[in-house]
């Protein structure tokens, strides 16, 4: 593709309390990108650590034009950290990473390579991940198994950080809350080709992780967003509305069977309980149908005033047959 972008590869790097990682880190990430022969940035986010990172990063950035040093206010989490680093990347490929030295620079090549097939977003497989077993490979199992099924988007580790991107990707997706490790299920709505390679992983040797084992309730929250959003978000009165109908139509039902009793047999409803159920059911329906058409504004609204669009272009081709790249 061509572009008017100053690097090739843009590597971003969220840090948080990684004093200890970062020299080895950066020497790593310079071997790893000089390997490959393209021009390069680093970017490294530092996510209000309050250990000596950004002294360190400082220091890494003074010595090395290549780096761009983005520091946060406070620690604003993970998927902020990234999300910092998309917005001042400029590469044509952005390729993420841990600052923990967990995942290995040497794959950036094969991330590159597999990119360069015709994927838009290449995600590392931790093929035999350096973790705990109990606190962290088997609910993140489950978790890659869950998000798998519920999105569509079939990958054996959406936990893996190290990933690569083409930059119209990167641009377009809008993160929220702890939402990184959903970028491939939620790029997957602009139309996206993903890919998976297996990657190394280390032990982590210096610093602690930031996470526990509840970060997996948090996951399961954010999944449920990430599929309203994908499939609902904008007709979103197709849900609320089924729901809707069904609850109403099953009360309505009732209702008259009720009233059938009442009026015809003469059947005194003072003691009857499905006359509550009845009851609850129409309002619920009545209030899906509205909350549905509640959020049908609002989708129109979002859409609107942030000049979102509902489609994603992968290129457009004039009679001057130039490919213009969409961001
Ligand atoms: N990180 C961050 N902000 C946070 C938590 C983590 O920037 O609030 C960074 C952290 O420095 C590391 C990466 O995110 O580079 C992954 O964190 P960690 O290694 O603790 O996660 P784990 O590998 O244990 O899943
Ligand atoms: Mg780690």
């Amino acid at each position: 593709m061509s572009s008017s972008n100053n690097q090739e590869l843009s590597i971003v790097v969220p840090v948080y309390n990684e004093e200890d990682n970062l020299e080895e880190l950066h020497t790593r990430i310079v071997d790893a990108c000089q390997k490959l022969g393209r021009t390069f940035e680093i970017i490294y986010v530092d996510d209000g650590s309050s250990d000596n990172s950004y002294t360190t990063l400082k220091a890494i950035q003074k010595s090395h034009d290549a780096v761009i040093l983005i520091r946060l206010r406070k620690n604003f989490g993970q998927t902020a950290a990234l999300s910092a680093g998309f917005d001042h990347a400029q590469g044509d490929i952005i390729i993420t990473l841990d600052a923990d030295l967990q995942n290995d620079p040497q794959d950036f090549a094969l991330l590159v390579s597999k990119l360069e097939e015709g994927y838009d977003l290449v995600s590392g497989w931790r093929i035999k991940r350096k973790d705990k077993f109990f606190t962290r490979k088997l609910p993140s199992a489950l978790a890659n198994w869950l998000i798998s099924v519920i999105t569509g988007v079939k990958l054996h580790d959406y936990g893996c950080t190290l990933k690569a991107f083409r930059l119209e990707v990167v641009k377009n997706i809008d993160l929220y809350g702890e939402m990184h490790r959903f970028i491939p299920a939620i790029a997957s709505r602009m139309g996206v080709n993903i890919a998976e390679v297996k990657v190394n992983h280390h032990p982590r040797r210096h610093g602690k992780s930031k996470y526990s084992v509840f970060r997996f309730v948090k996951v399961i929250l954010d999944l449920l967003t990430v599929k309203f959003l994908l499939s609902y978000s904008t007709r979103p009165l197709q849900i609320f509305g089924v729901f809707g109908l069904i609850s109403g139509a099953l009360g309505g039902a009732i209702g008259l069977y009720l009233s059938y009793q009442r009026l015809v047999l003469q059947i005194s409803l003072a003691n009857r309980p499905l006359l509550l159920l009845a009851i609850l059911l129409l309002v619920i329906g009545f209030q899906f149908i509205t909350l549905g058409l509640l959020a049908e504004i609002m989708v129109r609204s979002y859409h609107e005033s942030l000049e979102k669009r509902i489609y994603y272009v992968r290129e457009i081709i004039d009679s001057e047959a130039e490919t213009i790249p969409e961001y």
